[in-house]
């Protein structure tokens, strides 16, 4: 803004608190009771890294109406429930996890964030596991199996866009690269 010489004077502010769970909050998390289901956002059902709700709002209120319909009394938040944990909120349980490591942890002394913005220049193959991230199509819970045997592929693409890659072995391509 001060390169455009854009004035911050007098100007308002805005910002919008997601309602993403912390990993003990997803324990004692409740999303339906006595006559009442909650879905999308006032279910808690966002993810806790990107802050995506969009599909896990439709998702929740499409799992929500076929529990009420597979169990009509007293077994709907149990089926809710475990419907919801089957489908994505044990992914989601398990990306609060993940979330304060990548929001507060250090890796090759800079901040996750920094290294991740770096990595997803200079590698093609970590840039394609970060688009499945936020296209929903690879899960936290298979993260570390997938960053892990895309590892020599993806440091190797790294040393190469720094002119090292002819001193380094080639990786061996894997089925998941
Ligand atoms: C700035 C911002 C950017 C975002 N970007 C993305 C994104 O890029 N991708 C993504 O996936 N998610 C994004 N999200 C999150 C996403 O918008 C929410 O997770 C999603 O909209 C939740 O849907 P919902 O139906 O649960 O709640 P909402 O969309 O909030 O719907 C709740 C509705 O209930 C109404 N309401 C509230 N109280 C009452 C009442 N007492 N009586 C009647 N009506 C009431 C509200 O007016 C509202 O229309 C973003 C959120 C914000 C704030």
């Amino acid at each position: 803004m001060d390169e455009q010489s854009l004035s911050r004077k007098g100007a308002a502010f805005y910002s919008h608190l997601l309602p993403a769970l912390h990993t003990p909050a997803w324990k004692r998390n409740r999303v339906a009771g006595d006559g009442w289901l909650a879905v999308g956002d006032a279910a808690g059902l966002v993810d806790p890294i990107t802050g995506e709700g969009l599909y896990y709002a439709m998702r929740s209120a499409d799992l929500g109406v076929r529990a009420l319909l597979t169990d009509l009394h007293e077994r709907t938040e149990h089926t809710y429930r475990r419907l919801l944990r089957r489908d994505f909120a044990a992914d989601l349980e398990f990306g609060s996890r993940l979330a304060s490591h990548i929001f507060h942890g250090k890796f090759l002394f800079g901040s996750v964030p920094s290294r991740m913005v770096q990595f997803t220049r200079r590698s093609p193959l970590f840039t394609r596991v970060m688009q499945d991230l936020f296209a929903g199509t690879q899960d936290y819970l298979g993260l570390k199996r997938r960053l892990m045997s895309n590892l020599h592929g993806s440091l190797f693409e790294i040393a190469t866009s720094f002119g090292f890659g002819r001193s380094l072995p080639r990786p061996v391509p894997t089925q998941e690269s």
